[in-house]
């Protein structure tokens, strides 16, 4: 963590996805008598970024000796090409996790598919069963970002139990889940959205606050209350460059740790990702 001149401290997340990488490389190294970890990530149809998404996925497996198994169609495979081939890949041995990249082309039913994964191999924790699990508090496997979410806030030290915790944003994918892990650690959560009636309050209160909106800079500084864990989950394309939804330079006069954008949460996705699916792994060889 580093310390910003005249403010709090910067939350180093590319650096704590570093050390993440570090940890599940020893981790596949120490379980490679008993299993080599396998993610499947497919790729469908031409779209340019999602096929860089893909390929860093790819890279950061192969860095940490995750076995990457990859699958590309082509934008006009049907339906039920694409749930045959994750029923194969739900079948077989060496597959652990399993990564149907987003948004799928036109055409392409997402929720049916990604229905189809194994919950057992669903690394992204999307599929409904692994919703359930985050929502029952059983074993199972976390959404990527709000897991890296977590860890961002661990490592600054702040014990989340008891504090006010603000989520502003209530995705599937990122807000619902990031506020169900924060009650799970004995947060007291508010979830904060579009219809929020006075959201500058709501913030204020907010001794850690979570940030998934997607508009840039729509929290100003003076409302972050001082003292506070500011996590910026918003990856804001502007003129000035990538911004998050919180306004950086305004709010780490007041918070006592901060992530920038980017730098910040961006970096943890893919980390947890590879976590997940050595945890996965693990979870197939103790049956
Ligand atoms: P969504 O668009 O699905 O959700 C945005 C949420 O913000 C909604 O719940 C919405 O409320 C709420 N919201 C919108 N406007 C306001 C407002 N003015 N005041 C209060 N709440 C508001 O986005 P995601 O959750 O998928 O993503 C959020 C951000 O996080 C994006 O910038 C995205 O790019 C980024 N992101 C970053 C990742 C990373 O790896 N760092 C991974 C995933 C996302 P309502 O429900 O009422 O519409």
């Amino acid at each position: 963590m580093a310390e910003t001149e005249g403010g709090g401290a910067r939350i180093d997340g590319t650096e704590v996805a570093k050390r993440v990488r570090g940890e599940v490389r020893r981790r596949v190294a120490g379980v490679a008598d008993r299993v080599r970890p396998g993610l499947a990530t497919v790729l469908v149809g031409d779209d340019a970024a999602s096929a860089v998404y893909v390929r860093n996925k790819r890279k950061a497996c192969a860095e940490v000796g995750i076995e990457s198994i990859h699958t590309e169609l082509p934008a006009t495979t049907a339906q039920a090409t694409l749930l045959a081939k994750v029923d194969e890949l739900n079948a077989r041995d060496d597959v652990h996790g399993i990564l149907v990249q987003l948004p799928l082309p036109e055409g392409l039913d997402e929720k049916e598919v990604i229905d189809r994964l194994s919950p057992e191999k669903d690394v992204d924790g999307l599929t409904p069963v692994s919703q359930g699990r985050l929502l029952a508090g059983t074993a199972g496997l976390r959404p990527c970002t709000p897991l890296g979410v977590m860890r961002l806030i661990d490592e600054t030290g702040v014990d989340p139990t008891g504090k006010r915790a603000v989520v502003v944003g209530r995705s599937l994918l990122v807000g619902k889940p990031v506020g169900l892990l924060l009650l799970e650690r004995h947060a007291t959560v508010t979830y904060c959205h579009s219809r929020t009636a006075d959201l500058e309050a709501e913030v204020a209160s907010a001794d850690i606050l979570v940030a998934a909106i997607g508009r840039p800079k729509a929290i100003p500084g003076s409302w972050i209350k001082p003292g506070a864990v500011v996590i910026d989950v918003g990856i804001n394309r502007t003129d000035d460059g990538l911004v998050g939804d919180v306004d950086y330079e305004s709010a780490r006069l007041r918070a006592a740790h901060i992530t920038p954008v980017p730098g910040g949460v961006g970096p943890m996705t893919i980390a947890m990702l590879l976590s997940n699916t050595v945890e996965a792994a693990l979870a197939s060889v103790r049956g």
